[in-house]
């Protein structure tokens, strides 16, 4: 393109807000100078819109033949960056205007404050200059001249050449441009000459504008002025999640996955749901969203991957945590509003409102897609395995979801051989007469599948679930009842049961079997030898097999929390517990008789220590190993000589 004579231009001075966005862009941003060309290219598929949108009505515009392309040019030889497109191009006036003004009231401010934010030493939010784009003067990041070219689609508007080529001022002047459309020419500055290596700008267009409806194609130009390899469209031009579902083939699905998840899939992780939604009101947006086939690395990570967002098939945050509840933060995959601005919005304020808008739907969909998920219990425990835990946190978190989040609960039982049990599930089973809804928190399965605890509930045939997810504790926090029933502990309180039936038909006589349970002067002589270690001892009711057990008293921050806290590092002070023993135990019961008749009897010191040392081996937590061996040893040889 020929140089204008400088005669013919016309000068122009920056408005002082331009000045100071520009001296600020120039010198703040300089930690993401690469979206320079997103914003160049997205301004370009504006153009393309316009015209084909304007094309419609008018039939005068002009260059309806062009092929809407963007084409980018990087001349090496020249020191050029050149983006092209066949949009609808501007007039003398309306160049002036747009590249000599800052329409976004709020683009000053908020580059000010990321200035500010630089000088005290904090790095700034590069999510919101990703939000808050900044437009067309970001090319001065990486330009120190730059040129615009451009003729308006409007017939008798003759084309202009804008040029700025020191801060501060800006001249117009006609140029020779024949074909509708705007050529963007960037005099690279001595340290982004990156820019122009192909490699680098193909990065940056599939990173950004990958999904921009209109092709863009890349021709690089060598040192030598050689064209370096064939001119070629470097972007995928097609958003799937704009399409209509019945467009879209399994393939295309799979592939979108594969994007969305960084590039590869392995077997057996495709997605376990998807969901496509198309909303019209109160806002537009399209999302395509995907739950994964297995936990992502980084789901427990302050700064894990999330959904992308899209204005206008550009992307504007890399990974938006805004767009679903944290609880949700399983979800990948890709949210694109016509709404949203790409460029600082006017006010903050109402962008925000905006984001939560398509939060509360999104919300709304990804629980209707997890309900419907639910219905096929092996998927559904596919997905549970993998993010039961992260869901579970939203009980604690949000309440006013809590109704939706219950049924999606899922729990192993002492009665569901390994499968996962809903609560309502549980409340369908429960016997006739049971109540409550029985629970028991610890560490792990396996660990809670063998506690005594269970053993009254087993005798009565109850259901117990297993708490063992760390989160759980904060789930019972807010889960105090489900469709009317209690949730109770059972190593919690003091365990109120129907008197089991089998026992009431042996022993009729409920004033003898009172007498039989009687061990008060063993409960005495055991409170006496344990001390400050224990809160009480008492006769248990949860017993069965086991001759004892500890239980920690009601309403009493339980164990398990006790122990999820200690792994926080935080200091949770010593609290002594209560010791149950079996009255029916004919251990207990010889113990027992012993303490009536010689409660001074010297073996009575050791057998209380071995009753409380089985309990605590129960849980698998013994704090005297060495001593409870001691003790062993000392019974067996008592009972060696007595043979
Ligand atoms: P925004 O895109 O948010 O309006 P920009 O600073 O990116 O802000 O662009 C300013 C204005 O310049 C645009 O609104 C548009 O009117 C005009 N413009 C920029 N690039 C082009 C182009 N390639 N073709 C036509 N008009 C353009
Ligand atoms: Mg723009």
């Amino acid at each position: 393109m020929p140089d204008t004579p400088t005669s013919h231009a016309t000068q122009h001075e920056f408005k002082a807000e331009v000045s100071a966005v520009l001296s600020l862009v120039t010198n703040s941003l300089y930690t993401n100078r690469e979206i320079f060309l997103r914003e160049l290219i997205s301004n370009a598929a504006d153009a393309l819109d316009k015209a084909r949108f304007q094309g419609l009505t008018d039939r005068e515009l002009e260059g309806k033949e062009l092929a809407p392309k963007i084409s980018i040019t990087s001349d090496k030889q020249a020191g050029k960056l050149i983006i092209e497109d066949t949009g609808i191009g501007m007039s003398e006036e309306e160049v002036t205007r747009n590249l000599g003004t800052i329409a976004h009231s709020g683009t000053l401010e908020f580059l000010r404050r990321v200035q500010s934010d630089q000088a005290e030493g904090k790095k700034p939010d590069l999510n919101l200059i990703g939000q808050f784009g900044v437009g067309f003067y970001s090319a001065f990041m990486v330009a120190d001249r730059i040129d615009v070219y451009t003729r308006s689609a409007h017939p008798g508007n003759p084309s202009v050449h804008w040029v700025c080529a020191d801060p501060g001022r800006f001249s117009v002047a006609p140029a020779d441009k024949e074909t509708r459309g705007t050529r963007i020419e960037l005099t690279l500055k001595d340290e982004a000459k990156e820019y122009l290596d192909r490699w680098r700008i193909e990065g940056i267009v599939r990173r950004y504008s990958n999904y921009v409806m209109h092709p863009i194609e890349l021709t690089a130009i060598k040192d030598d002025g050689e064209a370096d390899g064939e001119t070629k469209q470097i972007n995928e031009a097609s958003a799937f999640w704009a399409r209509e579902p019945k467009e879209l083939t399994e393939e295309d699905y799979k592939e979108f996955y594969k994007h969305v998840m960084g590039g590869f899939v392995l077997p057996g992780d495709e997605p376990i749901a998807r969901l496509h939604v198309s909303l019209d009101a109160p806002l537009q947006f399209k999302a395509l969203l995907y739950v994964p086939g297995r936990a992502p690395a980084d789901l427990f990570l302050e700064d894990r991957k999330s959904v992308q967002l899209y204005a206008r098939r550009v992307l504007i945050v890399e990974n938006c945590d805004k767009l679903l509840p944290l609880y949700m933060r399983f979800v990948r995959g890709v949210v694109d509003s016509e709404d949203l601005p790409l460029n600082v919005s006017r006010e903050m304020v109402q962008e925000d409102r905006k984001i939560s808008a398509i939060r509360r739907q999104l919300t709304r969909k990804v629980f209707k897609a997890l309900e419907d998920l639910a219905e096929d219990s092996e998927k559904y425990a596919k997905f549970w395995e993998s993010f039961g835990a992260v869901l579970k946190e939203g009980v604690h978190t949000d309440n006013s979801h809590h109704k939706q989040l219950f049924e999606l609960l899922r729990y192993r039982s002492s009665t569901s051989d390994g499968a996962l049990r809903s609560l309502q599930q549980y409340v369908d089973g429960m016997k006739e007469g049971q109540e409550a809804i029985y629970y028991i928190s610890g560490e792990n399965v396996d660990a809670v599948a063998r506690s005594p605890h269970l053993e009254a509930c087993r005798a009565h045939g109850y259901e117990v679930l297993f708490m063992t997810d760390a989160v759980d504790e904060w789930v019972l926090q807010e889960l105090g009842e489900y469709k009317e029933h209690k949730l109770v502990s059972v190593t919690q309180g003091e365990l109120e049961m129907p008197a089991d039936e089998s026992a009431d038909e042996e022993k009729p006589d409920s004033e003898d079997s009172k007498d039989a349970d009687n061990i008060d002067a063993l409960l005495k002589k055991a409170k006496d030898v344990l001390g400050e270690r224990v809160k009480e001892v008492r006769a248990s009711k949860r017993l069965r097999e086991s001759a004892s057990c500890l239980v920690d008293a009601e309403g009493a921050i339980s164990r398990n929390m006790e122990r999820i806290l200690r792994m926080a590092k935080q200091s949770v002070p010593a609290r002594a517990r209560v010791l149950e023993l079996n009255p029916k135990d004919a251990f207990v019961q010889a113990a027992n008789e012993l303490a009536s008749a010689s409660p001074d009897d010297a073996r009575l010191g050791t057998w209380v220590e071995l009753l409380y040392d089985q309990a605590a081996l129960a849980e698998g937590e013994i704090a005297d190993p060495a001593g409870m061996v001691k003790r062993i040893q000392q019974m067996l040889l008592q009972v060696a000589k007595q043979g």
